[in-house]
């Protein structure tokens, strides 16, 4: 059966609003390192690690080994009803790694149910369902996530179980305050926020959501330090702070092991997924043990926290930390912005990022309407020279490159040369 021939049979069973990449979507069947291999046999190096799952790489022996001991005793799954020995332990590793006082953790299957139950555990805790969150921002899918989600294309549809207001924070190339100096545009979103505390809710706001790089957003950051200001703000309303790590944590931004980490602010909690399972189901929230325990109601997740899940993500922390990969990720993200900084194409309108989360805005010729059309050529140049990217932004115009932290500086450059070339290809 050819991928034409699945791809018709997935049209006929599966969501028109699944969206597939490329003009021909392709099956990928088989991994090693930074590379994956097609229903066809052809090879690609894969400069979007799934969508940031894939964050070790793939076929990693080490993360595989502790995946197999566990299936190995027959335990997939005991239930929430008993102890399990793995989750505790991770849960007091990430705990003392999130450097939230007294912090307490839950573990769920996705990012999307580790963003609501924060919500839930703001809302509780505050008595509202007021919500902040950004423009632009991406949270989940789930009935309270995508609701909140400030970026139209992946929440128009969804009728809100909560109420929300969104303030600027986050991508900027084509916002009123591009122009302005990191300490004016602080000053402008600090501002922002007052307003929409003052005038837009009604009442008191539970909580405030941000990611400290917009990730669907098309890896749209806001300068250091945004973060702190704008909490120094939501506590003198009461009002918690969630970062949502989902994209930034594990040490992706390089700087930092989590992307708020750049903003010298303590979140009240920090929802986590994506790449701590290296492509196994795992995320959660790790956030002040008084805001966990607020719940008065009987909670659990049947499979969040599961043992095999659990022997991944344990096994991708021990590598992260042996290799040093958080260093590598800021290494081979230098390396990355500045080559395509250089590239000095005319479909470019920007290129931005931190550690292995590049952003390339692309935009109508010298100008700066985003162009979907060249993003789209741009992904399908980089597809037939075997390249694997991603897109993103609000029109869809951004590539995303996000490959694994353990990115070498030899498939950094074999990845830029085709970029280079792709781009060169798509303006032709
Ligand atoms: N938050 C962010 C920042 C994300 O990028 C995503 C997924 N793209 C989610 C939450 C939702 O995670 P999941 O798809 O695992 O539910």
């Amino acid at each position: 059966m050819t991928e034409a021939d699945l791809l018709a049979r997935h049209r006929a069973v599966m969501p028109t609003w699944m969206g597939l990449l490329y003009e021909e979507p392709i099956e990928i069947v088989q991994g090693r390192d930074r590379r994956v291999i097609d229903g066809s046999g052809k090879t690609y190096l894969d400069f979007f690690a799934g969508v940031l799952t894939n964050a070790m790489g793939y076929d990693v022996a080490e993360i595989s080994d502790a995946v197999r001991k566990q299936l190995d005793t027959g335990i997939l799954h005991t239930s929430t009803l008993y102890l399990i020995r793995s989750q505790v332990e991770l849960a007091e590793r990430i705990a003392k790694l999130s450097g939230i006082p007294d912090a307490k953790v839950f573990f769920t299957n996705s990012g999307s149910e580790a963003n609501d139950t924060a919500l839930m555990l703001a809302t509780q805790y505050r008595r509202s369902n007021q919500v902040l969150a950004l423009r632009n921002s991406y949270h989940g899918r789930s009935f309270a996530t995508v609701a909140i989600t400030g970026n139209r294309g992946w929440s128009a549809s969804a009728l809100s179980p909560v109420k929300v207001n969104y303030v600027h924070g986050g991508y900027r190339y084509r916002s009123p305050f591009r122009d302005l100096s990191d300490a004016a545009y602080i000053d402008a979103c600090v501002a922002d926020l007052v307003d929409v505390l003052e005038t837009a809710t009604a009442g008191d706001v539970a909580c405030m959501i941000a990611e400290p790089v917009q990730g669907v957003g098309g890896f749209s950051l806001p300068p250091d330090g945004l973060f702190k200001a704008m909490k120094e703000v939501l506590d003198s309303y009461g009002v918690l702070f969630i970062s949502d790590e989902v994209q930034t944590g594990w040490g992706r931004t390089g700087e930092h092991f989590w992307g708020i980490g750049a903003h010298d602010v303590t979140p009240d909690a920090m929802t986590f997924a994506k790449g701590l399972g290296n492509g196994l189901a795992v995320g959660g929230v790790v956030a002040r043990g008084d805001l966990v325990d607020c719940f008065t109601a009987n909670s659990f997740s049947t499979f969040g926290g599961n043992p095999v899940s659990m022997a991944g993500a344990t096994a991708v922390l021990d590598y992260i930390a042996d290799h040093d990969l958080q260093a590598n990720a800021a290494a081979r993200g230098e390396q990355l912005l500045s080559g395509l900084r250089a590239a000095d194409s005319p479909l470019v309108g920007e290129v931005r990022g931190k550690g292995l989360m590049i952003g390339v805005e692309l935009v109508e010729p010298g100008g700066t309407e985003p162009s979907v059309r060249a993003a789209g050529r741009v992904l399908e140049e980089t597809k037939r020279r075997g390249l694997l990217v991603g897109k993103g932004g609000l029109h869809g115009n951004v590539l995303r490159i996000a490959p694994p932290m353990t990115l070498t500086a030899e498939e950094a450059q074999e990845g830029l040369d085709i970029l280079v070339d792709s781009l060169a290809a798509a303006q032709a």
